[in-house]
């Protein structure tokens, strides 16, 4: 029998349980007892889940209440000397401090970094690795687990970060090689693997996702040694590689000292079977075959034919599971009555994946007479999805075709451009603006819930709409900016805002994915080809532009952003549907030109995001990234003033890149970097105009003139201030509005002192 299992769950519950749960208990509304109540009822649940769709193992250790990594790290004992860690247990309020600095018990402290999970949007909690760190096995979660699955009757598989990948993603607190913690940390592994043995456990997952980046041969080395040490230590070992292709890596995967192999047969397909070849013969091949990071539905009777022969050579060594786990999708898409009826078959997520893991397993082991009508369902939808007229249109290929090397180039070179903007826009030295947002205040969400559910008209909300644009109108002219905004109090996100407003996107009603800690997101789902019917934010910044005399900056979200944050088609390449958001953006940005807009900004915060792990694969991606931004941007006027803007990115490797999408200014985020990111633009000699963040708007303090003006003195010595903007990190809208106008009114200051001194 072939035995089918899944790398993880998402955690949330259907309703977002947990996420319900654990804001309670934070605000001091409900008590520990409650959040773990809920914390084990959503653990039940999801291993009934798993046992009813017929998994051989239940997954003991994917479920967190904030993040796997950070379930680690605390399992680990590694607490900053900050958190006042008395030794011991890690207590949950311990483990929240760390997490997001405070917790009903316990003194605050700067909580720990986040930062995104591979090229996922899942965040994680970096560890702190303190000069000679020790390791201590400090929390017995795991093991509760394991024992809470096995009073159900569950048979438990326990998951759990594994050693070598928790090292790279972890921060060393000073000038030291963390490889040299390795042998210190091994033996807690050693010690928690043997822990699970004595409870009975059958395998063990370590996950090991950094098999699929370039690794430098020491820590190629040290897995070898690695698992050298864990593999007698307890129960069977399956070490688990997703998110990319093994490449250099794959013999290193294959040979190491374990029972079994997980693989991402997936993003990497033309690897199975090199992976096959390599795999010692009693070894178990997990092969992850449906995709655990989208939501289309899988075509099963491919797959039928590719795993086949793979069961043919591996007989009952051949497991199956998605390619990584499904805490990447929605959990289940029956009950999701907010869909589009004609696309909902089209999908899956994590149950119904788990259903088609099972139909595979159920046809390779009996024959596809056995699955015949799961087998033909999927074949019906499939059919559909490929005939459907919203997936492919006509109209919209002919137009790609038709597009000419030229489209994307704008008409003059940067430096002839510069000349016409300035004529026209008549900007001050060390212009000032804002990166877009106002404050979403709570009568601005108020009004857009009563406009969605019926209660109040369409006039009355834009009513509502455009008296937030003339209050940040007048706030921003009695500051005194340059270049305005209007605010972007209409939008709730700036991709759902415009996916609302394309032929080929859709929306789930249901389908959240976390994202960090208890907040989720909702991506939407690009599922045809992607058109613009009317225009998306004319009006708004006509209306805006009709209130000022100074130039008014029209705002969109630029192709990348609009596909990273998304679920994408799979039926062709992400260039190409970048592509089509790119014609449709060129449109939009072509109309707000001829509306009189003389300053575009078209925000990419997931340009470098959506970079490849694999540095081999990254020339190629950065080259149509680039093109599609110029495409959407490039059909203006030379007096046409394009502007782009980057937040929380490295620009160290991708700066030809940046230089290569020829935007006029390019606003970043900076502040908290000390104006140190800006080396990469000033080492490149960037030849276009800079707007460097001078303040963290993640925080509700004013910043001072003297420091702003400080910081725009530090970008001064690395780039001509001729080309230098005077902007916040990133938009407002976070914030409350009296803080924003403090401290604008003092950005504002801080250019007028820089002006005066120049
Ligand atoms: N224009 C957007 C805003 O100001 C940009 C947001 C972002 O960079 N993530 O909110
Ligand atoms: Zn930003």
């Amino acid at each position: 029998m072939t035995v089918i299992h899944t790398l993880g769950l998402p955690r949330m519950g259907a309703g977002r349980e947990l996420k319900w749960a654990l804001e309670g208990y934070w605000k001091g509304d409900t008590d520990r007892d409650a959040l773990l109540g809920r914390a084990r009822e959503l653990r039940a649940r999801h291993w009934d889940m798993q046992v009813a769709a017929g998994c051989r193992y239940v997954t003991v250790g994917d479920f967190s209440l904030y993040d796997q990594v950070l379930d680690m790290t605390a399992r680990l004992g590694v607490v900053p000397a900050r958190f006042a860690w008395p030794g011991g247990e890690v207590d949950i309020d311990t483990y929240f401090r760390m997490a997001r600095g405070r917790a009903p018990r316990g003194e605050p402290a700067f909580a720990c970094a986040m930062t995104k999970w591979f090229d996922t949007n899942y965040h994680y909690i970096v560890p702190e690795l303190a000069p000679g760190q020790g390791f201590v096995l400090a929390r017995d979660d795991l093991f509760d687990q394991v024992a809470e699955a096995q009073a159900l009757g569950h048979a438990a598989k326990a998951v759990m970060v594994g050693p070598l990948t928790w090292l790279w993603l972890a921060r060393p607190q000073g000038a030291f090689d963390k490889l040299e913690l390795l042998d210190g940390l091994l033996p807690v592994y050693g010690q928690i693997l043997a822990r699970l043995a004595g409870q009975g456990v059958a395998w063990a997952q370590l996950d090991e996702p950094i098999l699929a980046l370039d690794l430098a041969p020491a820590w190629r080395a040290a897995f070898e040694r690695a698992y050298h040490v864990l593999q007698s230590a307890g129960p069977k070992l399956m070490v688990a590689t997703y998110f990319g292709a093994l490449e250099d890596n794959l013999t290193t995967a294959a040979k190491l000292p374990v029972a079994g192999l997980h693989v991402d047969a997936v993003s990497a397909p033309e690897e199975l079977v090199q992976a096959l070849d390599w795999l010692p013969a009693t070894k178990v091949l997990s092969v992850g075959c449906v995709d655990g990071r989208n939501v289309w539905r899988a075509d099963l009777d491919a797959l039928l034919d590719r795993l086949a022969p793979v069961r043919a050579r591996l007989g009952e060594r051949l497991w199956l599971a998605p390619s990584c786990s499904l805490l990447h999708v929605p959990l289940e898409l029956a009950p999701d009555t907010g869909i589009d009826p004609e696309i909902k078959p089209w999908l899956a997520f994590a149950r119904e994946k788990l259903a088609e893991l099972a139909t595979l397993a159920q046809a390779l082991d009996h024959g596809r007479e056995a699955a015949a009508a799961a087998l033909a369902e999927t074949r019906a939808a499939l059919a559909a999805r490929r005939a459907s007229a919203r997936v492919h249109r006509a109209e919209v290929g002919a137009r790609l075709a038709a597009v000419r090397p030229e489209d994307s180039r704008r008409r003059s070179p940067y430096a002839s451009r510069a000349a016409c903007q300035r004529a026209w826009l008549q900007l001050p030295l060390y212009p000032t603006t804002t990166i877009g947002s106002f404050p979403q205040t709570a009568a601005i969400r108020a009004a857009r819930r009563d406009f969605k559910a019926g209660r109040i008209a369409r006039a009355a909300y834009e009513e509502a709409m455009r008296a937030e644009i003339r209050h940040a109108v007048a706030v921003q002219e009695r500051l005194g900016l340059d270049v305005l905004v209007h605010g972007e109090a209409e939008r709730n996100d700036m991709v759902e805002y415009f996916g609302a407003q394309l032929d080929g996107y859709a929306f789930t009603g249901n389908g959240w994915v976390q994202s960090y800690g208890s907040r989720c997101v909702k991506p939407p789902v690009i599922y045809g080809d992607v058109a613009r019917p009317a225009a998306m934010t004319v009006a708004w910044s006509v209306y805006a532009q009709s209130l000022t005399g100074k130039p008014m900056k029209g705002m969109l979200t630029g192709p990348i952003t609009m596909l990273k944050w998304a679920f994408v088609r799979d039926d062709q390449p992400w260039r190409l549907t970048a592509f089509q958001i790119a014609l449709a953006l060129r449109d939009e940005i072509r109309d707000l030109e001829a509306a009189g807009i003389g300053v575009i900004q078209v925000d990419e915060p997931a340009f470098r995001e959506a970079m490849p792990l694999r540095s081999g694969r990254r020339k190629a991606y950065l080259a149509w990234a680039a093109e599609a931004f110029r495409l959407a941007s490039a059909g203006v006027a030379d007096r046409t003033q394009i502007h782009t803007h980057m937040c929380y990115s490295e620009f160290n490797d991708i700066i030809a890149a940046i230089a290569d999408l020829d935007a006029d200014v390019i606003t970043i985020e900076t502040a908290r970097s000390n104006m140190e990111l800006l080396d990469a633009f000033a080492g490149f000699a960037y030849p276009n105009e800079i707007g460097p963040g001078v303040y963290d708007i993640h925080s509700p303090n004013v910043p001072e003139v003297a420091a702003m003006a400080r910081l725009m003195e530090k970008a001064a010595a690395r780039v001509p201030a001729e080309r230098l903007w005077v902007n916040p990190d990133c938009g407002l809208k976070t914030r409350a509005w009296p803080e924003t106008e403090a401290a604008l009114a003092n950005m504002v200051a801080a250019a007028r002192r820089l002006r005066a001194r120049a």
